[in-house]
């Protein structure tokens, strides 16, 4: 029987016999999405959600845009999904010529690739031949990907699944501010602790020549961790004494989803040698990237290819996503909104104890979950929230160190009323699960 026609419950069954045990599910009921529509979704049972959690995954801009489905489709109708990258791609070129002008990096140069870990990997691969060494650094709590190379530069003990690496990786401090050594430092002290730490380290327990250092100007994964502004600024000057690369993981703060800038690093001063990304250019796409000084992005010496990185279709697809979210400033919007969503969950967190923390920039709002002592993390009150929400038809993600924080990361076309809905939703939400935190 084609899946289509079975009931949800066996769908799930025949998932569970299929698919690895270690990919995970969201809800205790998973959902099956079959329609989207701007910011919300519908369900194979028929229920609508308002969504809160695409933008990041995948849907920057929102479902059903009519300007990047017939952009594809226009694509599709030529006959040619894809043949080689061997051959020249015009809206590959138009692309890299975009993201390279928007990037701020000098003489930047563009590869794709087809997924956030590929671009990562693309980075290492970079840096460690041009530095001719295979020493790099990342935070504490990072995600980088699922490869050999990327799955070792995540120092988050909740994605390690494997603990052999190609790479010899020293974690640094700066990613997961709210516990840990530096918890109560102010955010001057805590910039100083961090670039202390990063000297040592480079210094001390390194054997010198490290190749780069690779980090997410908010952490995604980790929980939506933000750094104090200026923070990758002083690491940097660290970095450049010894010459060492500086790769930015934009794969989640890029594209305006920070609000005040169209890169999260901007918020540093910094300009890094290479940027990732991935996930929300194409709108759903399979589509990443790495954007790098061109000088370094020439340094293969050999022949590198992505058979599918760039095709004609993902790239179609992710210029006129790239073409609609610059021509509707969706970058303002993410900065105008998110700042009525913050400031909201504020609002309710006073009341909540169940709350430990809000934070965030623009469109990208964590909000960490904690027992009823006010500071244990409590993964239990976070997969609570998330049964909540979905129950009054709202879908957010998890994530964090301890899989404690609920990240809210709508898509960029969200507007003033869902705001207001969705802030609705998670109050209520919240209210119930604080009492139950309670009790
Ligand atoms: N870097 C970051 C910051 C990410 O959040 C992710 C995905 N969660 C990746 C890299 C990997 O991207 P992908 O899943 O497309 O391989």
């Amino acid at each position: 029987m084609p899946v289509d026609d079975l009931p949800e419950d066996d769908l799930l069954n025949r998932h569970r016999a299929v698919l690895p045990s270690w990919l995970a599910l969201y809800y205790s009921e998973p959902i099956e999405i079959i329609s989207g529509d701007g910011r919300r979704v519908t369900d194979s049972r028929g229920r609508t959600y308002l969504d809160f959690f695409a933008g990041i995954l995948t849907n920057a801009i929102g479902y059903d845009i009519a300007e990047i489905s017939d952009a594809v489709r226009e694509q599709v109708d030529s006959g040619v999904l894809h043949t080689s990258t061997l051959y020249l791609i015009r809206k590959q070129v138009e692309l890299a010529e975009k993201i390279s002008e928007l990037s701020g990096i000098p003489d930047a140069k563009v590869f794709f690739t087809n997924s956030g870990t590929e671009a990562n990997e693309t980075a290492l691969l970079l840096a460690t031949q041009y530095r001719r060494s295979d020493q790099v650094l990342a935070l504490r709590n990072s995600y980088h990907g699922r490869a050999f190379a990327t799955m070792g530069i995540t120092g988050n003990r909740g994605w390690s699944a494997s603990s052999l690496s190609p790479v010899k990786v020293s974690y640094v401090h700066g990613g997961y501010r709210m516990r840990g050594p530096f918890a109560n430092f102010s955010d001057s002290e805590y910039v100083a602790a961090c670039v202390d730490d990063l000297r040592d380290i480079v210094e001390v327990t390194t054997a010198g020549d490290v190749a780069c250092m690779i980090a997410e100007p908010i952490q995604g994964v980790g929980g939506f961790n933000v750094p104090p502004d200026g923070m990758f600024g002083a690491m940097k000057e660290v970095l450049d004494e010894h010459g060492i690369l500086f790769i930015a993981d934009e794969v989640q703060t890029g594209w305006g989803r920070t609000g005040e800038h169209f890169w999260g690093i901007q918020a540093h001063g910094v300009v890094p040698d290479a940027m990732t990304f991935a996930k929300g250019l194409g709108n759903g796409l399979a589509i990443g990237g790495v954007v790098a000084r061109g000088d370094l992005m020439d340094c293969l010496k050999a022949n590198s290819i992505s058979t599918f990185g760039g095709n004609p279709i993902s790239t179609a697809g992710a210029k006129a996503a790239l073409d609609y979210l610059l021509d509707n400033d969706l970058q303002a919007n993410a900065a105008k909104l998110g700042s009525q969503l913050i400031n909201g969950l504020r609002d309710v967190s006073v009341e909540s104890p169940v709350i430990g923390d809000v934070r965030g920039k623009g469109l990208m709002v964590g909000i960490e979950m904690v027992g009823p002592d006010g500071r244990t993390p409590s993964p239990a009150a976070a997969a609570r929230l998330l049964e909540e929400t979905k129950s009054r038809g709202l879908l957010v993600g998890k994530g964090g160190l301890y899989n404690n924080v609920i990240r809210l990361a709508p898509p960029l076309t969200l507007t003033e009323e869902e705001t207001q809905e969705g802030l609705a939703i998670l109050t209520e939400s919240i209210t119930v699960v604080d009492k139950e935190n309670k009790a």
